[in-house]
């Protein structure tokens, strides 16, 4: 089973914090649904006619996309792809665009999955990220979708804003338990290169970010997110029983997927490759029939490297039968003698012949995968 996703590059406007590729300008938007269209015909053999069980539109901010451009790109997918009758179809929506009028349009399409960018509950949060959005329009955009019936709602919250203190990102979290929303991606914050973010506090202009209240509202998130019986399923994504997200997981399990889109990533096991960022390039590009990626092919070790990194991160774990029978038994005692240290320290459990983060080595995930690289 393989993974689509589709870059929806455009924004009202541009948060603070954000490095994901997208303009602010609805300029390009009639020239781009055509050619979004025409690479996923110039794409349709990448992923070699597997069947494809999840669809995801990403941004940018796919809430800006016309109800009838939403179709044709359904339309246009089903011609090109396989598509199981059961496809996970998600959509990531800001609040402010969730008005009753498009959660219909949302209802009347083959989307089954909402994805809603709430990032807080409070007002001066918002203000410091530069999201457009209200706290009360947050939290009656949840209400909207499931009044309309929508269930499978997922909702991105960040912890470790500089104006969020720890009573308030618990007050977050209880608001989204009592929303009853089934799964919930939740992210520190970073600072990013060359975002407005980085620019403000380097000239004091905006409040730095702390590492220490991160990793407290960390804890914080996994100790409420335990108590609320949710899984903790990869280090930033928690759900209800029957809520685990198709798409992630293809990512985490190392299935193939086809991005489309300016700035999409594409991996196929042997390569990934990756759409140019500029929109007026992608256009130009694709309506010379040229898709304007850049490739890598994967070396062995690039593979184990990247297995250890995405499978350590979730809830199934690191497994040491996979890398002996994929990569040979030499990476495989090479890992476990690596693993020793961290194993002692209660940062990993080994068993079972899978490696597994505690709740302490989540903390250091990143720094732990990468000692453990090859
Ligand atoms: S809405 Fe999303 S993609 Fe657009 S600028 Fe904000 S964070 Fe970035």
């Amino acid at each position: 089973m393989a993974g689509i996703y589709i870059h929806i590059p455009f924004c009202k406007s541009k948060c603070y914090y954000c490095n994901f590729y997208s303009v602010a300008s609805s300029r390009y938007y009639s020239s781009f649904i055509p050619v979004l269209l025409k690479e996923a015909e110039l794409q349709k053999n990448y992923l070699e006619g597997e069947k494809i069980n999840t669809v995801y539109f990403g941004g940018g901010t796919p809430s800006l996309l016309d109800h009838k451009d939403l179709m044709h790109i359904m339309d246009k997918l089903q011609e090109c792809f396989e598509i199981s009758a059961d496809a996970e179809i998600s959509f990531e929506a800001n609040p402010d665009d969730l008005n009753n009028g498009k959660i219909k349009e949302l209802e009347q399409s083959p989307v089954n999955r909402i994805s809603i960018g709430i990032q807080s509950f409070f007002d001066d949060d918002l203000k410091y990220l530069k999201r457009i959005h209200s706290a009360s329009q947050a939290e009656s955009a949840v209400k909207r979708c499931q009044d309309a019936g929508l269930e499978n709602i997922s909702i991105d919250l960040i912890y470790g804003i500089p104006t969020l203190t720890d009573d308030k990102w618990k007050i977050n979290l209880d608001t989204s338990f009592s929303l009853a929303i089934p799964h919930i991606s939740a992210y520190g914050l970073t600072v990013e290169t060359k975002t407005a973010l980085e620019t403000l506090i380097s000239k004091g202009k905006a409040l730095p970010v702390n590492e220490e209240q991160s990793v407290r509202q960390f804890k914080i998130l996994m100790q409420q997110m335990k108590t609320n019986y949710f899984i903790h399923y990869e280090i930033s994504n928690f759900c209800k029983e029957g809520f685990i997200s198709k798409h992630n997981s293809n990512y985490w399990k190392g299935s193939k997927y086809l991005g489309l889109g300016p700035s999409a990533h594409s991996y196929n096991l042997l390569s990934r490759q990756w759409n140019v960022a500029d929109i007026s390039e992608y256009i130009e590009k694709i309506e010379q029939k040229k898709v304007p990626a850049e490739i890598e092919i994967l070396s062995n070790e690039q593979k184990l490297n990247e297995y250890i990194m995405t499978s350590l991160r979730t809830i199934w774990g690191c497994d040491i039968n996979y890398i002996e029978q994929t990569f040979g038994s030499e990476h495989k005692n090479s890992l476990i003698s690596k693993a020793e240290n961290y194993i002692s320290k209660g940062h990993i459990i080994f068993n079972n012949n899978i490696l597994v983060l505690t709740d302490e080595g989540k903390l250091f995930a990143d720094g732990i995968a990468g000692d453990l690289f090859e």
